[in-house]
């Protein structure tokens, strides 16, 4: 016992969830430690080394109505790496462009003017928007995202253009199993909310730079501790303390911020938190594919987003900024692309480019990395967990638990400044 690491307070994972509650903490005067099992912080949202470059472990984006991670990032002094665009979803024979029109006219004037959708598909998704904000989004029971949209009688060229890929890319899982309910919290507070709440912000920097690594020299400046490979391999309660297996260190308070498929392991020590570990073990994943492309030359892009085909089932990304030259392209939850093998993938993703963009400068080298579970299936009726457990000093941060928000950095964000609001306020 006498060697054992103590602290007031322990963080089990240094994901954006981890960091979040960490900085948070640590800005209020606390010290904490910080344990993350990876070689580098950052989770789901990191940087990683591909032939000498440094680039992201998947392609992200953020939208204007992630209040909290802006706020944290303004804390560390990195919201200078996002770059502030109105939305503007283009695609072969479609745009959507929302005017810098006060809300809700943006909307509206928007939807109106959109290229490639009929008169009719238009009015149907003004009056869609209209019926959903007449109940405030909320539905009274929930079903899938396209038993809704077939309820209020969406036409199947609107849901292809614009409903299905908004689903998908904000809640990473197909539109016949995606949770209407959370689908409505997302057009909520993006196109219905303020007019900048549905700005998209593109990183204009690796993921590592954005968070983890400033929010590592936070910490440690204000003398708390983060250990990186360091898993915690185990966790009890001994006299009302947390014991965490690995580290071997000891705690009056523990942040469990790891991903819902490691969480019901380490509550396995915990008795009065099975049923939480149960929860979590209905929960299933949904798959994140991203091809890196690296070019001879950079690529013009008329924005740094295009749909890549008619259903935006693959979106690419100009980033130049990590590489001169590089392009991301990205396809979100389940689908038939990931039987495909990378090679053939690669070459079917280059002709579409090149259909968008024209003749592209030669293909210098190229990647593909697959999350197999990048997100938890946002589904209906699933019974996220709180922050607080039944467990006294124990709590709970990810982008799993509950909240209106699917698995987004925002959610993780959310989770882990109110697990730091709990804490303070009981201590
Ligand atoms: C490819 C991809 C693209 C995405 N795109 C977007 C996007 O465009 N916009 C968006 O908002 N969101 C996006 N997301 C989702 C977003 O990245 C996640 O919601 C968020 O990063 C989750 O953070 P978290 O802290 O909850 O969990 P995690 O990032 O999973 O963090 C958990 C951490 O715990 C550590 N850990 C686990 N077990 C242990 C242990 N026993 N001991 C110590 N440490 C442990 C892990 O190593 C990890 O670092 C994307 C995700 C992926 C994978």
């Amino acid at each position: 016992m006498a060697d054992r690491l103590n602290s007031e307070i322990a963080i089990i994972g240094g994901g954006w969830a981890g960091l979040a509650a960490a900085v948070t903490l640590a800005d209020a005067g606390k010290h904490v430690h910080l344990f993350e099992s990876a070689k580098q912080l950052g989770g789901r949202s990191r940087s990683v080394n591909w032939d000498g470059l440094t680039i992201d472990n998947g392609q992200h984006l953020m939208a204007g109505a992630y209040r909290q991670t802006f706020a944290l990032m303004d804390r560390l002094d990195t919201l200078g790496l996002l770059e502030r665009r109105r939305l503007d979803l283009r695609g072969p024979g479609f745009q959507l462009t929302l005017p810098k029109l006060p809300a809700p006219f943006h909307l509206v004037a928007g939807l109106i003017s959109a290229r490639g959708l009929s008169l009719a598909d238009k009015w149907a998704a003004v009056r869609f928007m209209q019926a959903l904000k007449r109940r405030h989004f909320r539905l009274d029971h929930d079903i899938t995202a396209s038993t809704l949209l077939a309820t209020y009688l969406q036409p199947g060229e609107l849901v292809d253009r614009l409903w299905e890929p908004i689903c998908v890319a904000a809640l990473n899982t197909p539109l016949a199993m995606a949770s209407a309910q959370v689908f409505c919290n997302v057009l909520r507070d993006s196109l219905a909310g303020a007019r900048e709440d549905s700005d998209f912000l593109f990183n204009r920097s690796a993921m590592g730079r954005l968070l983890p690594e400033a929010a590592q020299r936070f910490l440690t400046e204000r003398g708390s501790s983060v250990q990186l490979s360091s898993r915690v391999d185990g966790l009890r309660l001994e006299d009302g303390r947390f014991i965490l297996g690995g580290p071997d260190a000891v705690s009056d308070r523990l942040i469990i911020a790891t991903h819902p498929s490691q969480t019901p392991a380490l509550l396995a020590g915990v008795d009065a938190a099975a049923a939480i570990a149960a929860k979590l073990r209905q929960f299933s994943w949904q798959p994140i594919f991203t091809l890196y492309l690296r070019f001879a030359s950079p690529i013009a892009f008329p924005y740094p987003m295009l749909a890549l085909d008619h259903g935006a089932a693959f979106w690419a990304f100009e980033r130049n900024d990590l590489a001169p030259g590089l392009v991301a392209i990205v396809a979100s939850a389940e689908g038939p692309h990931l039987q495909q093998t990378p090679e053939s993938l690669r070459d079917e993703l280059l002709q579409k480019l090149a259909t968008d963009l024209g003749p592209l400068p030669p293909l210098l080298n190229w990647k593909a990395i697959n999350e197999k579970r990048a997100t938890f299936a946002c589904t209906p009726n699933l019974d996220r967990p709180g922050n607080a457990t039944p467990v006294p000093g124990l709590y709970l941060a990810g982008d799993y638990t509950a909240g209106d928000y699917p698995a987004t950095l925002e959610g993780a964000v959310r989770s882990g400044v109110e697990c730091a609001r709990l804490i303070l306020e009981r201590t």
